[in-house]
């Protein structure tokens, strides 16, 4: 076997990990670039010819892990994708839903380059190919072992990362000599509201794992949610509107479920809670659907006859013109809108409307990547651009990073103490570079043999013996040179240790 990083290594977006066993090609996800990374990338082309490969492996539904499938089914693709039953109807809505964005988005530059004589660009892809792309496509439950060829079998453990998100576990026979992958996907976070924690995997002898906050440690995410309350009373009281950037697929329907508990128990009275975006509608009529994969305590509130998705004062707007309704709401409004990071979609207006008012909150309640409108405000800029329009940022700013749908530090790490002996090798992808390092560097103090993988690099097993051989070698030599005792040279030892282990 052998595996080529082609998404995500090195970088946040577009996870995409090419693994080759005998004469076939498996893709484990397919997914698209954005924020900073879009600019420095191109989410065109492949580093792979599309129509060669035969499978692809979906982890889960979110666009950085399934956005470029249509593409690949654009340029020739025509093999199986597998996926978890929820990831499979979540694909449906999103990835048309992007496909209508990049139609949206290369429509509004046509129209630039059209007034400077420019000719006019394709989009990446449209709605109708994101459409057609899910004939490929094949849902299956968690835990049951599928056999994709002989000596190739794998299953789906669920992540607790979003409804259907899976860890991919996978069995691989080559000449009689078995070798067990585990591909992390992205992993939760414990005693998130609707989902179940991250499952433990017990043995592996190579492991791909994300390591987004692998150099941060969250809050506690009910803390945080019970925060949410504080920051709806406060900026009522202000006389303004509260505005929840958020992604539409899974944060949003977590955010329900506590203003819903919180509505119930009288915590939050006379509150109008404003749920701005087709998507999020569709996406909690899936989540209402695969209800059997919620964790024990909401299917008990549901048994009971409490939808989490459904309470007083909670209004869906599904249309344009009811979108612009919400618009004009000047004060008392709880307003949850998507794109997540604020790069598209209705949230752009409703930012447009509240973030010069000193009355107004905005409460940031997923990660925002680098480069994007999200971060730029997170990070306190004091203007941002909307529509071509400056707008000063008056707001009060709040990022509830508990609220993370992604393990932190110590979550990553206790998922990776959950196998009974250290795996052969740790692979890091789906991180920056700082948190990356951060965390192989702890990983290796643990004694983890770690690597960082980086864009276009391949793997092989038994490769990791031969790096950490000489790794291994040159940081003996430079802990008996550090007997020479010198301050100065304990600084620089320690210096290119740092180096080395990165
Ligand atoms: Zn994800
Ligand atoms: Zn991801």
């Amino acid at each position: 076997m052998k595996l080529d990083f082609y998404g995500a290594a090195g970088c946040v977006t577009g996870s995409s990990h090419l693994l080759k066993v005998k004469d076939k090609r498996i893709l484990l996800d397919c997914g698209m670039y954005q924020g900073k990374d879009e600019k420095e990338k191109d989410n065109n082309t492949f580093n792979f010819i599309p129509k060669d490969i035969d499978y692809l492996i979906l982890s889960h539904a979110h666009i950085d892990h399934s956005g470029r499938i249509p593409l690949l089914y654009k340029q020739g693709f025509k093999g199986r994708i597998i996926a978890t039953e929820a990831t499979k109807d979540l694909c449906e809505v999103m990835l048309e839903d992007s496909g209508h964005i990049q139609e949206m988005e290369t429509e509004w530059v046509n129209r630039k380059r059209m007034r400077k004589g420019q000719a006019s660009l394709e989009p990446l892809y449209t709605a109708k190919m994101a459409k057609l792309s899910m004939y490929l496509f094949e849902g299956y439950p968690y835990d049951k072992w599928i056999e994709l060829f002989d000596g190739f079998k794998f299953r789906f453990r669920d992540a607790g990362h979003l409804l259907g998100s899976a860890i991919i576990e996978m069995l691989i026979d080559e000449d009689g000599k078995e070798t067990k992958l585990v591909y992390s996907g992205d992993l939760g976070n414990k005693d998130m509201p609707i989902l179940r924690d991250p499952t433990i995997v017990e043995n592996a002898d190579y492991v791909i794992i994300e390591s987004t906050y692998g150099n941060k440690l969250h809050g506690v995410f009910k803390n945080d949610l019970k925060q949410l309350v504080n920051i709806i009373d406060e900026t009522f009281k202000r006389g303004g509107n509260v505005i929840i950037p958020s992604f539409a697929v899974g944060r949003t329907q977590e955010v329900l479920y506590a203003l819903n508990s919180y509505v119930e128990n009288k915590e939050l009275k006379n509150v109008k809670v404003y749920v701005d975006s087709p998507l999020a509608i569709e996406a909690t009529e899936i989540f209402d659907y695969h209800s059997n994969d919620f964790d024990e305590d909401t299917q008990v509130l549901i048994e009971k006859g409490d939808d989490p998705f459904e309470f007083e004062g909670l209004i869906f707007s599904k249309s344009t013109e009811e979108s612009l309704e919400v618009n004009k709401i000047k004060k008392g409004a709880v307003i949850i809108s998507a794109s997540g990071m604020c790069e598209a979609g209705r949230i752009k207006h409703h930012l447009k409307h509240n973030l010069w008012r000193n009355e107004s909150s905005v409460v940031f309640v997923g990660y925002q990547a680098e480069g994007t409108l999200g971060r730029a405000i997170v990070d306190g800029a004091e203007k941002v651009k909307i529509f071509g329009e400056e707008i000063a940022v008056n707001a009060k700013i709040y990022n509830l990073e508990g609220l993370s749908g992604h393990a932190d530090r110590n979550g990553l790490v206790s998922w990776l103490e959950g196998f009974k002996e250290k795996p052969k090798a740790i692979l890091l992808v789906h991180g920056e570079k700082e948190s990356q390092e951060s965390f192989n560097k702890l990983l290796r103090d643990k004694g983890y043999n770690s690597f960082i993988m980086k864009h276009g690099e391949t793997f092989k097993p038994g490769q990791e013996k031969e790096e950490s051989l000489v790794k291994n070698k040159i940081i003996n030599l430079l802990d008996s040179i550090k007997d020479l005792d010198s301050i100065e040279v304990d600084l620089l030892l320690e210096k290119i240790k740092e180096e080395l282990n990165s």
